[in-house]
């Protein structure tokens, strides 16, 4: 039998995405394929990757990193949260905290049982029932306790925050003592079969040829393979969300260490706070239609919390997807194959999943058409769930303060969205798709905190008494603010455990 095992695999791009595809890959692939990563230091990376979503502790574990290590390595903090600031209404504030809230209580989830008695008036904030929000406010952290699966100390759901240059560096260690090879050079052409198309080497500027069989796009925005040389087309998305730019700037630390991100909305947009071991990441998401550049950059630059450590830079974007991520024999990972704005930080998530998705579908020489249209169905269904998620947070908003937030509340918004939106509004019913990435406590969090409040509930709450209810919610309350009470501080647990060098 002809073997179609495919041999040389070439990942074009250094940045997060590269060096995470490249990491995986010499891991799982132990070594039986040529691996390649080719860059270019004079292109450069994004390299604004800054926060996480817990999914990434799974990638780390894959590839055996080191938590304590890795967030040496990148000046990493650990992220619980993010709260959003003026979204509702300005002057609201509210988070979306990682993990579950409560635990099984009669016949339906915790949270028709808390909406119930909070229409009574009975049940305080939802943040108050939170392990992850209670510990972002109080600024503590300790990772979730496995060990005891009836206490909150088991919901606990971390990510990180981290440098994403460092953290690309990192990766490329691992990757390197695994196997990759790494090519330093710019990629002037590209070169494809006559007979399919299939790309079948790239040309660098001193003329060398990088052949290979399956080459995965991660040069980000440019899309070099999957749009410059194969042209596949680009969804665009910016009527649902109109933010087209950012500028990112860090700046000196505050006193204290948060273990969250937090989000601003601004008059056209939002500004990020990212923070560090050493700095803080701050960047201003705007829509370039209702804000100019320079007002956008002087908003930013008031509203940090140190001395600013560089020039604000802007970065422009389109938000939608590829139309398709596997295109022959390129696959797009990373910025290459579509953005959604870092609201509620998903990108490198989508790296990382992008990763599994192609390890699942992993082709040989065939290129078996079917396997490529499910990798895309997939990819897409992810896409198009995480944009609905973000969308939400525009379209649920009653600022009157700007012409930006009063046409994104006007906006007619994607089906799937709309018949969320109108489920909860009806009877505070959630609803989760086909395992999507956003669970239904992080779309009530953000239902609640934007002042969504149902009309009904389920019919079912009334089956239990309200002294029952709220025995077993003022329960779940105090026993999170007894954990919370004995847990170290955040910036006490890093010093302890994973304290950058410099
Ligand atoms: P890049 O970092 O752009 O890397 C592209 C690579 O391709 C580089 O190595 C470059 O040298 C190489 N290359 C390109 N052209 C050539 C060529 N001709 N020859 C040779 N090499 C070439 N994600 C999150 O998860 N959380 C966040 O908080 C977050 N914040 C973000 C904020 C902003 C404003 C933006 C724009 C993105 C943010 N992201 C975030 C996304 C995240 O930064 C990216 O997903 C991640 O950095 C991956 O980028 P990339 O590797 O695809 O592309």
């Amino acid at each position: 039998m002809q073997n179609t095992t495919i041999k040389n695999i070439v990942i074009v791009g250094g940045g997060t995405a590269g060096w995470m595809t490249a990491t995986a890959l010499a891991t799982v692939l132990e070594g039986q394929y040529e691996i390649r990563v080719v860059e270019s230091d004079e292109i450069g990376i994004v390299g604004v990757g800054e926060a996480t979503i817990p999914m990434i502790q799974r990638f780390n574990q894959v590839v055996g990193i080191d938590e304590n290590e890795f967030l040496r390595e990148t000046q990493g903090t650990f992220k619980l949260a993010i709260e959003f600031v003026n979204w509702g209404k300005q002057g609201d504030r509210y988070m979306h905290g990682f993990g579950t809230i409560g635990q099984d209580f009669g016949s339906l989830r915790f949270d028709q049982y808390w909406q119930h008695m909070r229409k009574l008036g009975k049940a305080d904030n939802l943040a108050a029932y939170s392990i992850t929000r209670m510990m972002g406010k109080a600024n503590k952290f300790m990772p979730a306790r496995q060990d005891m699966p009836n206490s909150p100390l088991h919901q606990i759901a971390h990510a990180y925050h981290f440098d994403a240059s460092l953290y690309a560096r990192y990766l490329r260690k691992i990757a390197e003592s695994r196997g990759a090879m790494r090519t330093e050079g710019k990629i002037v052409s590209v070169s494809q079969r006559e007979a399919d198309g299939f790309v079948d080497a790239i040309i660098l500027e001193n003329g060398d040829r990088i052949e290979g069989d399956l080459f995965i796009d991660c040069s980000g925005f440019r899309g070099l393979l999957i749009e410059q040389t194969l042209h596949t087309g680009y969804e665009d998305w910016s009527h649902w969300l109109p933010c087209d730019r950012a500028q990112a700037v860090p700046c000196e630390s505050a006193p204290e260490l948060l273990p969250y991100t937090r989000a601003t909305a601004h008059r056209a947009g939002w500004q990020w706070r990212i923070p560090l071991q050493h700095r803080i990441g701050n960047g201003h998401v705007y829509c370039s239609q209702y804000v100019s550049d320079d007002e956008a950059a002087s908003v930013l630059l008031s509203n940090l919390d140190g001395k600013p450590l560089a020039d604000p830079r802007v970065i422009k974007f389109k938000t939608g997807m590829r139309n398709k991520t596997w295109n022959k024999n390129v696959v797009a990972i990373g910025l290459s194959s579509g953005f959604l704005e870092p609201l509620e930080s998903t990108s490198i998530h989508l790296i990382q999943s992008a990763i599994a998705r192609l390890i699942d579908f992993f082709p040989d020489q065939s290129f078996n058409a079917v396997d490529i249209a499910e990798y895309n169905r997939q990819s897409r269904f992810e896409y198009e769930r995480i944009r609905d998620f973000v969308i939400l947070h525009y379209k649920l908003n009653q600022r009157d303060d700007s012409d930006f937030w009063k046409a994104c509340a006007a906006m007619p918004v994607p089906d799937s969205l709309q018949h969320k939106i109108d489920l909860f509004r009806a009877s505070g019913r959630l609803l989760r798709v086909d395992n999507e990435l956003f669970t239904e406590v992080a779309w009530l969090q953000v239902f609640e905190g934007q002042n969504l409040i149902p009309e009904r509930l389920h019919p079912l709450v009334n089956l239990q008494t309200g002294a029952d209810t709220m025995e077993y919610l003022d329960g779940v309350r105090e026993v999170v603010q007894k954990c919370v009470a004995i847990m170290p501080g955040h910036a006490a647990y890093i010093a302890q455990h994973c304290k950058a060098r410099s």
